[in-house]
């Protein structure tokens, strides 16, 4: 029985009953968190010496501190702790497993690992995700391992594992000559990491299956193949044409979901953007033009900084010197998204860098090149939340929302590192860690 339907039911449901019954009540909360320091994920500046009542999975109320603490529940006592609403990461991959050339690459994660090995890798990643407090994920595709990401998701959902809160994209979409496998005899017939489709029906068909099978984001690949050309500029061979990602995105609006665009310059980049897509995956190289036709159609930014400082090849080869101009021009691109003020979400790629990584990491590459930390965090918490339709939900400590808290010793605004080191992770209303330095 597909048990698919039976979660779509009893989202319905959770929905309907979210509507006709009154909130909870500050009165009815079971658990007080009192927070030293809160950022709360929207306010501009921290608030000091805050109680955050909670219910079974929600926040019922966030007030100042009374100077005698109320009796009666269960305080979880963070009060030399910085508070923060937990984080969500825009762009992972937890079917994937690195891509160290050293280990096989990319391709070593769906030839030499069947389906059994990559879910427990998949599970791996998941643990590891929350207990750095990244509460939420978009997972933009599982790389050849189907719809295993829906399956993880509902895993996570009925108890049996561990894990954030999960945006599938389920098996993402390129065209013939588009995604790898690659480089192997024409004779042979090879797995692709990627749904592979050409002409517009048959992009509209992949869609709608994914869609089918529970995806909640449709992942496109609008560019593939880099190179730098003979001028010395970054090239990026274009994938799917704008008839065929207008018929995706047509299909993904219709069922009220949205399209992630991975596109790193040129024609492709400006398929992604005519074509009407939600997000911008990496956006290496986006020109003025294309950065404020981003602003005007009000498409998100999902910048990656961090993994493409990752596994550089030797400096005097082709693929070194497109390593080296893809960093380069990537800074000068987010500056202008900077500058912009385009709305843009903290995503790391992370699967593409081996889990036993830092997500945060990529905290600090975004306050290096000019974001305030107090943005950094918010692109990790209140903004991603809007674009998933989750606003006031997820991504703030306010009355309402999930009660998905994280903790961190020091002063993020004053070294956003301090994010790497999470110390308590609270996920719906659970604590899933509680390491407080006594
Ligand atoms: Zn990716």
């Amino acid at each position: 029985m597909p048990s698919l339907k039976f979660a779509a039911l009893s989202l319905c449901a959770a929905a309907l009953i979210a509507v006709s019954q009154p909130a909870a009540h500050a009165q009815d909360a079971e658990t007080i968190i009192r927070a030293g320091t809160l950022i709360d994920g929207t306010s501009n500046a921290p608030l000091k010496n805050q109680l955050i009542f909670i219910k079974n999975d929600r926040i019922v109320k966030v007030s100042a501190a009374p100077a005698q603490p109320p009796t009666g529940f269960n305080v979880i006592d963070l009060s030399n702790s910085t508070v923060l609403p937990g984080l969500i990461d825009s762009h992972t991959h937890i079917f994937l497993w690195g891509e160290d050339p050293a280990k096989g690459g990319y391709d070593a994660n769906i030839l030499k690992a069947g389906i059994a090995l990559r879910a427990a890798r998949a599970t791996f990643a998941c643990r590891r995700a929350l207990e750095q407090g990244f509460t939420t994920l978009r997972d933009l595709e599982t790389e050849g391992a189907g719809y295993g990401d829906v399956e993880i998701r509902e895993a996570i959902t009925e108890g049996t594992i561990p894990g954030p809160r999960l945006f599938c994209a389920t098996r993402a979409i390129s065209s013939t000559g588009g995604y790898n496998l690659e480089g192997y005899a024409p004779e042979l017939d090879m797995p692709k990491g990627a749904q592979i489709i050409d002409g517009p029906i048959e992009a509209r068909k992949a869609a709608r299956q994914q869609l089918d099978h529970g995806a909640d984001w449709i992942k496109v690949y609008m560019t593939h193949r880099s190179w730098v050309d003979k001028q010395g500029h970054l090239v990026s061979q274009p994938t799917l044409t704008v008839e065929e990602l207008k018929a995706i995105v047509d299909e993904a609006h219709g069922w009220g979901k949205k399209v992630a665009c991975h596109a790193y310059n040129g024609i492709g980049l400006q398929r992604a953007l005519d074509g009407g897509c939600d997000s911008i995956e990496h956006g290496l190289d986006m020109t003025e033009a294309q950065v404020k036709q981003m602003a005007a159609q009000g498409t998100w930014y999902c910048p990656t900084l961090q993994i493409y400082y990752e596994d550089w090849a030797p400096e005097d080869t082709p693929g070194g010197k497109r390593d080296r101009a893809r960093a380069a021009l990537h800074e000068a691109s987010y500056k202008r998204a900077l500058q912009a003020h385009l709305k843009i979400v903290f995503g790391t790629d992370i699967g593409g860098m081996p889990w036993t990584e830092s997500i945060a990491r990529e905290f600090p590459r975004m306050v290096n090149l000019g974001m305030s930390p107090m943005d950094a965090i918010q692109a990790a918490t209140s903004r991603p939340a809007e674009m998933l339709d989750m606003k006031g939900e997820i991504g703030v400590v306010a009355p309402g929302a999930y009660a998905d808290i994280i903790a961190v010793q020091g002063d993020p605004l004053k070294d956003i590192s301090t994010l790497e080191h999470v110390t308590f992770v609270m996920h719906n209303g659970s604590v899933f860690r509680n390491d407080q330095p006594k």
